[in-house]
């Protein structure tokens, strides 16, 4: 089903851009990234609006207007809901068959956004979501605000590269966050790939998890930042190399982990051959 877009200044229906550049319909096919700011682990303002489509009626000539979520939809929604719910605590503790609480999981639950959260709440949470949609959703069509609440005409459409505090086009704040870390995506991604390869060869870190993504792309970002603080310079790290220190033992005496060590001196040794 194509997406269909909602501008809820003009009230109009606009379709969701097919005609992206190459880059962003890339990052869009990827299950885990598409959500993720290109600079760090927040995510995108895009997908940011995507957790929270609206319910719009069609007017003539591409016009429409929002759908107001009634109390009568909201009442039948919960009363849907707590059945689905009861009818997965009985097939839970058996009562139903052997694949009736697998079916009623993959019907209601995103598995990587639940991160195997297969508990009643968490399912509780999955179904009253969908289910409130539903009902919502026969009083109109499901459409995704093409802007961020609160904003005017004038202000940047959601940007599925960056997030808010990215979005160049966002303020004058996120611009300068934007022209500073854009600077040192090449040393992000490798310190990703680090973290990443550390955490495969120990176990800790599935790649199916969408918080263990999340994880590395925080940690990395946390390390990129004290690689940049002064304390850390590739002179210092220099220093105590001809001095004959571990990356180890450098690490501990500048108050940074050992892959921040490592990465400074690739860094500095690639700056060297260039
Ligand atoms: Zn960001
Ligand atoms: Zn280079």
């Amino acid at each position: 089903m194509k997406k269909q877009g909602f501008d809820p200044i003009y009230q109009q229906i606009t379709r969701v851009a097919e005609t992206s550049s190459q880059r962003i319909q890339s990052k869009l096919s990827n299950p885990y990234l598409w959500c993720f700011c290109e600079l760090c682990w927040r995510t995108t303002e895009y997908s940011t609006n995507l957790n929270s489509p609206l319910i719009i009626k069609r007017l003539l000539r591409g016009n429409a207007k929002i759908v107001g979520l009634t109390a009568s939809a909201r009442a039948a929604a919960i009363k849907k809901a707590d059945a689905v719910v009861k009818r997965y605590e009985q097939a839970l503790a058996g009562e139903l068959g052997r694949y009736t609480a697998s079916r009623l999981y993959a019907k209601y639950c995103d598995a990587v956004e639940m991160r195997g959260d297969r508990s009643v709440a968490g399912f509780r949470d999955c179904v009253e979501r969908v289910i409130l949609y539903q009902e919502w959703a026969k009083h109109g069509e499901l459409a995704w605000s093409t802007r961020k609440p609160g904003q005017d005409d004038k202000a940047a459409k959601p940007s599925k590269l960056y997030c808010e505090a990215h979005n160049p086009k966002r303020s004058d704040e996120a611009r300068r966050a934007y022209q500073r870390d854009r600077r040192f995506v090449t040393e992000y991604e490798s310190l990703m790939d680090a973290i990443w390869s550390q955490g495969i060869n120990s176990g800790s870190l599935p790649t199916w998890d969408i918080e263990a993504h999340a994880y590395v792309r925080r940690e990395a970002y946390r390390l990129l930042q004290e690689i940049k603080s002064p304390r850390a310079a590739a002179s210092t790290i220099e220093e105590l190399l001809a001095k004959g220190l571990s990356q180890t033992a450098i690490a501990r005496e500048l108050c940074v982990s050992r892959q921040a060590v490592s990465a400074a001196i690739k860094r500095h040794k690639h700056r060297a051959t260039i």
